[in-house]
């Protein structure tokens, strides 16, 4: 090898290395992420990978035809038992009653303070922070972990990242599909039409916003309210598998087939998924949680403008050969959504 190569070598080997402290840097004491490695910059590919495309009917809302679009290659994003990008300093310990089969559960605590990168608070890095409130993980996930995330090419076009909203203790959790245009200029998840279908829907449970918790897969807005990309599911998803370490939901109601198809590892059309006893399988500690999958709002709402729902030409029955529209479906999922998170955990298996 001439002296060139090997110079080029020992340089190529110099930045590799600057970029997995860059890595490890990023990941110290973010062991609510800390699933499949992440790429730290944009790639050239990446960004040619963004299509835009219209939305189809105008409300200005991430959410296509999600009953009916081709599946997503969705399972991979799921990534189980990835192991943590960065963890020096772990411990095992138990946290829930699990049963006897179950994978064991690890308890992480931050990594050393040596470890820390300047501007860290050494007491931060220090704290055992499985043991924080779930407000405190949520906080910490929001600004040092997700940050101004760069992580895929929506960081480009978004205006602001939608992390999540509501009560950090929350026994029931939503999980959306992406950001839209309203929620994009403001900064919260589900607050344009979609949004007010959800308050709707909230509203005849006798909830509001602040009692349960509001997420989606993507926390940037597709460009043109396309649909999400696989890579951006990939380098987004361990922020909500975070938040649902953190937040430890009794149910998790998944809108739409994106959501869907994330929480419960698969590639399956909605109508698949709707309707079944459902589990999601956290990938780091294994912990289980009842999932109930039902149409995306905004799916509803453009089923009613199009005249396909109960009253038009399409009209399906529902389990029980009921004709019913969307909403109506969506409303007897919600109501199972909710006994199932104030029955006993044991009926969680049915
Ligand atoms: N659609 C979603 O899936 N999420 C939002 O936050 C808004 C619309």
């Amino acid at each position: 090898m001439s002296t060139a190569e090997h110079e080029g070598e020992v340089e190529a080997l110099a930045r590799a290395f600057a970029r997995h402290l860059e890595h490890l840097r990023e990941f110290r004491g973010v062991h609510y992420v800390g699933a499949a490695p992440i790429e730290m910059r944009r790639s050239q590919a990446d960004d040619d990978d963004v299509v835009a495309v219209d939305d189809d009917d105008g409300d200005g809302e991430a959410g296509h035809d999600h009953a009916s679009a081709p599946a997503p290659e969705m399972a991979r994003a799921v990534s189980p038992g990835a192991t943590p990008a960065a963890a020096p300093a772990t411990v095992v310990e138990p946290r829930r009653p699990q049963p006897p089969d179950a994978a064991p559960v690890v308890t992480v605590v931050a990594p050393p303070v040596a470890a820390a990168p300047a501007g860290t608070s050494a007491r931060v890095t220090a704290t055992r922070a499985e043991a924080w409130p779930a407000a405190k993980k949520l906080a910490y996930l929001r600004e040092r972990n997700v940050g101004d995330c760069q992580r895929c090419p929506l960081a480009a076009t978004r205006q602001h990242i939608v992390f999540g909203v509501g009560d950090p203790e929350a026994d029931l959790m939503f999980v959306g599909e992406a950001p839209g245009a309203d929620e994009d200029r403001l900064g919260e998840p589900f607050v344009g039409a979609a949004g007010q279908r959800l308050d709707r829907w909230l509203a005849h449970l006798g909830l509001g916003r602040d009692r349960v918790y509001i997420a989606n897969v993507l926390k940037c807005r597709p460009p043109g309210n396309r649909d999400p990309h696989p890579v951006e599911i990939d380098r987004c998803a361990p922020f909500l598998h975070a938040q649902l370490r953190a937040i430890e939901p009794k149910v998790i109601v998944a809108l739409g087939r994106f959501a869907g198809c994330l929480l419960l590892g698969v590639d399956a059309p909605l109508y698949k998924m709707r309707g079944q006893a459902q589990r999601y399988r956290e990938p780091k500690t294994g912990a289980e949680i009842p999932v109930v999958v039902t149409y995306h709002p905004s799916y509803v709402i453009r089923t009613e403008r199009k005249g396909t729902g109960a009253r038009g030409p399409r009209a399906q029955t529902d389990r029980g050969g009921v004709i019913k529209s969307e909403d109506q479906k969506v409303l007897d999922d919600l109501e199972r959504a909710l006994s199932l998170m104030r029955a006993p955990t044991s009926a969680h298996e049915r």
